[in-house]
């Protein structure tokens, strides 16, 4: 049961209130996850520290050669954004397939990273960008490379009832990059998709020079394809080398089978397809 719901002004506040109540308090942004968890009782909380009121944790900004947002960014306004429209156009394609305008409108970046699901769709696109995660907490800040954040399906590094995410950074697409996010899902099903790609390239005198290509569900956490990768750089950007990445991509996808959301076979039979319209897509963009 919940018996307390506490609107810290402060992260360092935030944190103390952790503390204070030694695991028993847990953060909350949007709560279009945690709440159906409590519900559930899969989650356990006597106090609810709610973070959507500190100033710091919210906006997007471009600062340092960097874009920083802000853990509590909901995604329609991730969406929204100018600015991750034109430097980061997969992230706002990803934020705006999420869930409903509802969703959207409270569901949080920090929300959909911490909740860890290998499909989630913000962290699929920030997988892609390489971004990298700020973390607070009483020892000060630690920045968690994504591909380190996520552990297990559910699982990531940081712990709600000890620490919070502030943000999330990455590099702006530059000249001669590109990006695309494609999603497969079942038409008006407000939830995860059956799968989902994010890619970004860049290309130099023909040749791909940046591939990154982040696919889900098809691993415990946001996967990398990684030999499809290391293939592509360097490979002439032409449909044959696409198509040989995706054929790559598929080799080492590993989906499993679900009810509601398709065979193993069927998910890997689409990685094939969706990373070739990413590829495509992102290298015309490019
Ligand atoms: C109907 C419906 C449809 C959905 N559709 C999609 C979809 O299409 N795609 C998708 O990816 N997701 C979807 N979701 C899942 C959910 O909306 C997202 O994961 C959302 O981003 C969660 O953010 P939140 O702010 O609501 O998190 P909350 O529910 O508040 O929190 C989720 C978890 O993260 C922790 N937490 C939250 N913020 C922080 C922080 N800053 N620091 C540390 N811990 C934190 C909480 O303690 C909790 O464990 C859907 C959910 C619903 C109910």
């Amino acid at each position: 049961m919940v018996e307390e719901y506490i609107f810290p002004q402060s992260i360092e506040e935030a944190l103390e209130i952790l503390e204070r109540y030694n695991g028993e308090a847990r953060i909350i942004a949007g709560g279009t996850d945690l709440v159906l968890q409590l519900r559930r009782g899969e989650v356990k909380a006597r106090v609810l520290v709610d973070i959507t009121r500190i100033p710091e944790l919210k906006g997007i900004k471009e600062e340092d050669g960097f874009i920083w947002v802000g853990a509590t960014t909901t995604h329609q306004e991730v969406a929204e954004s100018p600015l991750i429209q034109a430097k980061a156009g997969l992230l706002a394609k990803a934020c705006r397939s999420v869930g409903s305008l509802q969703i959207r409108n409270v569901g949080t970046i920090g929300g959909n990273l911490v909740n860890a699901m290998p499909a989630a769709d913000s962290a699929i696109a920030l997988a892609a960008l390489d971004a990298e995660v700020e973390v607070a907490g009483k020892e000060g800040i630690r920045w968690i490379p994504i591909t380190q954040f996520h552990e297990d399906v559910g699982k990531c590094c940081v712990n709600p009832c000890l620490e919070l995410v502030k943000g999330v950074r990455f590099r702006p697409l530059g000249e001669n990059e590109g990006s695309s996010f494609q999603r497969l899902a079942r038409r008006q099903a407000l939830i995860l998709p059956i799968l989902n790609v994010g890619v970004v390239v860049g290309w130099e005198e023909g040749k791909f020079s940046r591939a990154a290509i982040a696919i889900g569900p098809v691993a415990p956490v946001p996967f990398r394809a990684r030999k499809a990768e290391e293939y592509l750089k360097g490979s002439p950007v032409s449909p044959e080398s696409i198509e040989e990445a995706s054929r790559l991509a598929q080799e080492e996808a590993q989906p499993r089978s679900s009810l509601l959301r398709g065979s193993a076979e069927y998910r890997k039979d689409m990685v094939r397809v969706l990373v070739r319209r990413a590829l495509m897509e992102a290298a015309k963009l490019a």
